[in-house]
């Protein structure tokens, strides 16, 4: 009992501190930051042309920014959900889009562009059928593609794809011009198409339901382009890309010539990049912490009412609900409760995102435990309650004392287990912009578009902090024996 006034104590501590005060009312932007001069991360903040002009309309309009860094499939739905007030990222303006929400004025045109190898033989956009191309999941270079060329590959984000083509695994990519540019400056051996296969425009996305502030933003937006400031941010970034994508030049060139030392370097040391390693370690152990203790917690109950009702016959509604749970969270895939809890249930609320995969994760997790629990349960033979029972002790009294520490021991090796994965699982937190350690490494990865070292680095910290938790639940086991 007092175990678990304790976890309910954290839980509501969590809660609290998820609640961040501040006078101004709060303006929430939600972008996809691999997509330079528009949007790059330069340490833990986001910047770029669109956090620039946005800074601006916020700061006119009495808005608290906030900037939340999502997949670029997500931004929209983040909006029209309420989850985020605004979307920029480079939206191109688009029929289908304007269905789901409403677009300022627009404030830029850009084009899609095809980036190949210095090499390829590919020289048209005829050419391109034959190879294979890379784009962004869910971006009009991606619709362009799919409609008028061949079923693309599709990336996470434009890094990502580059990479790919860097590295040999694609032909072709297809982005939009202004990135590429900048990825072109980063890395040698790339050139563009001469001909680019669209002509677009970029604007910021609105709720259809906030209306007032659409018209407040298409009111700031039309002065900045007024009186210069929005032609001012926009050369600005665009510079001040070319300038770092010139320093990174001279390293990327020798970056296929040097040791592992200088790649270590690159991929964690330099700007301190281990740090998004560092602090995703920290969100993957929080998350899975509370989960873990959330998940006990629900299996626990689950698991005695469960096995209550199919040893005496009682309990037949919680049951019944019990069932339910088991079948609902059992039957569908975890990343897809995630996305559920975080844009479905918690649609309109600001509620801190650590605070959604402790629930989506530790709800998940507590469908297992109590399968574990309930096994563990029904293996103490019948005679042992049987016993308790003729001893005068009460059903519950009987577990208590008798059949549940039984129970446990029996099923520590499963519950060790089912830890294990739920600390791997919590791996898909990036899905809803949670900076977890796997998301840590990703963003390593699309700033030094090496694949390798992120990837083993992320991969190590997950497999020694398994090691350590499976050494752990061994000493657990030895000690519960002994006492035996
Ligand atoms: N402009 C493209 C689109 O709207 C890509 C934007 C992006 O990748 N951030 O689909």
């Amino acid at each position: 009992m007092k175990r678990f006034s304790c976890f309910i104590f954290l839980l509501s501590a969590l809660l609290l501190c998820s609640c961040g005060k501040s006078d101004k009312p709060k303006l929430t932007m939600v972008t996809e930051a691999t997509f330079p001069p528009y949007e790059f991360r330069t340490g833990d903040k986001v910047d770029g042309i669109d956090p620039a002009i946005i800074r601006h309309i916020a700061d006119t309009l009495g808005y608290e920014l906030k900037i939340q860094d999502m997949s670029f499939d997500s931004v929209i739905t983040a909006v029209q959900s309420g989850k985020a007030d605004v979307a920029a990222s480079g939206i191109t303006v688009t029929e289908d889009r304007k269905k789901q929400i409403n677009f300022t004025v627009p404030y830029v045109t850009a084009q899609q562009v095809v980036i190949v190898k210095d090499n390829s033989p590919i020289h048209t956009t005829e050419d391109l059928k034959k190879y294979t191309i890379g784009v962004q999941h869910g971006t009009t270079g991606d619709l362009f593609v799919t409609k008028n060329i061949k079923e693309p590959q599709r990336f996470a984000n434009g890094a990502l794809a580059v990479t790919a083509l860097v590295s040999g695994k694609l032909d072709a990519v297809v982005i939009d011009g202004e990135p590429a540019q900048v990825y072109l400056s980063q890395q040698t051996g790339l050139r563009l198409l001469p001909r680019p296969l669209t002509s677009e425009e970029y604007a910021f996305a609105i709720s259809k339901k906030n209306v007032k502030l659409l018209e407040d933003f298409n009111r700031v937006l039309n002065e900045m382009k007024a009186n210069g400031l929005l032609d001012s941010i926009i050369r600005k970034y665009k510079e001040q890309n070319t300038e770092t994508a010139a320093d990174l030049l001279v390293e990327d060139s020798k970056y296929f010539w040097i040791g592992v030392k200088e790649a270590f370097e690159l991929n964690f040391i330099k700007d301190k990049r281990y740090l998004y390693l560092w602090r995703g370690f920290l969100v993957t152990l929080y998350i899975s912490f509370f989960a873990v203790l959330m998940g006990l917690v629900i299996g626990f109950v689950v698991a005695l009412i469960r096995s209550t009702a199919i040893q005496t016959g009682r309990y037949k509604i919680p049951d019944f609900f019990c069932r339910m749970y088991l079948t609902v969270i059992r039957g569908t895939p975890v990343v897809v409760q995630l996305l559920i809890i975080y844009f479905v249930i918690f649609g309109s609320w600001d509620i801190d995102k650590v605070l959604v995969a402790v629930i989506a994760f530790g709800i998940n997790s507590g469908a297992y435990v109590a399968e574990i629990f309930r096994a563990g349960i029904m293996s103490i033979d019948k005679g042992q309650m049987e016993a308790g029972r003729s001893l005068g002790l009460s059903y519950f009294q009987t577990m208590r004392e008798i059949v549940i520490p039984q129970a446990f021991k029996n099923v520590l090796p499963a519950l060790g287990n089912e830890f294990i994965v739920l600390l791997k699982e919590t791996s898909v937190s990036g899905y809803i912009a949670l900076q977890d350690l796997t998301k840590g490494g990703d963003i390593i990865r699309s700033q030094t578009y090496d694949a390798f070292f992120p990837l083993i680095a992320v991969a190590l910290i997950y497999l020694a902090v398994v090691i350590f938790l499976s050494s752990l639940m061994g000493k657990l086991e030895k000690r519960l024996k002994e006492n035996e």
